[in-house]
């Protein structure tokens, strides 16, 4: 189904009857809906999203963003998740060698490193899942569970009203793969020039390009 088939208002609507769903049944709503159109992008925090969804579709296609920059405990977990689940892992890369912009300028080099890489692989789908969760941030807790994205696409967040208990009680349950850092002192990972440890009760996103104003990388603007 194409996502021109759903106005704002059907995506709104559609949104508050998930309210209540369990996660399991917002992805399986975005499979039957979406088909081969439909991905799911990982950040490799944690697998909690990928185990929901390889539950409802196995092959579900998944794709992570490597900007070049990441951690090596995330490169790390990246591949084990994608033992684990036997994933249809697609990494994504940028089209321009590592160098020195983030130093300069952050939004232009998230622009180039994921928000392009994910939009050019886009292109060919209608809608994707994201493990985004409104307990992560203040900048998060107004997100829909499903919604139009900057570039017309549907995206999908089947973790929107999950809090921080829940998903260590279902990464506990379902001995779901954890990306390390979170224990470390980040629970909030992103690339390594721009993700610091926080301190205990601040913002779980605080130490993401710490000291300047920027919240978001771009993907879910
Ligand atoms: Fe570049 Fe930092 Fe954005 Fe990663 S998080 S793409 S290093 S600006």
């Amino acid at each position: 189904m194409s996502t021109l088939t759903f106005t704002d208002a059907d995506l709104a609507a559609i949104s508050a009857r998930f309210e209540p769903a369990p996660a399991a049944d917002i992805v399986a709503w975005a499979v039957e809906t979406f088909g081969d159109g439909l991905c799911l992008a990982a950040s490799m925090a944690d697998a909690v999203l990928i185990d929901v969804a390889t539950k409802v579709d196995p092959s579900i296609e998944v794709v992570f963003l490597d900007t070049q920059y990441h951690f090596p405990e995330t490169l790390a977990t990246a591949r084990r998740v994608e033992q684990r689940y036997r994933l249809k892992l697609r990494v994504l890369t940028p089209d321009r060698e590592p160098d020195d912009l983030w130093r300069t300028d952050t939004d232009a080099c998230c622009q180039a490193r994921k928000v392009d890489p994910l939009s050019r692989h886009m292109a060919e789908r209608a809608a994707w899942l994201t493990g985004l969760r409104r307990a992560e941030s203040d900048s998060r807790r107004d997100a829909a569970i499903v919604q139009r994205d900057g570039r017309g696409l549907v995206k999908v967040n089947p973790l929107a009203t999950w809090t921080d208990e829940q998903v260590d009680t279902y990464i506990r349950e379902h001995d779901v793969p954890v990306n390390p850092l979170l224990f470390d002192g980040y629970p909030s990972i992103g690339c390594w020039p721009c993700t610091q440890r926080v301190e205990p009760g601040e913002d779980a996103r605080a130490g993401r390009w710490a000291g300047s104003d920027k919240t978001e990388c771009g993907l879910h603007l």
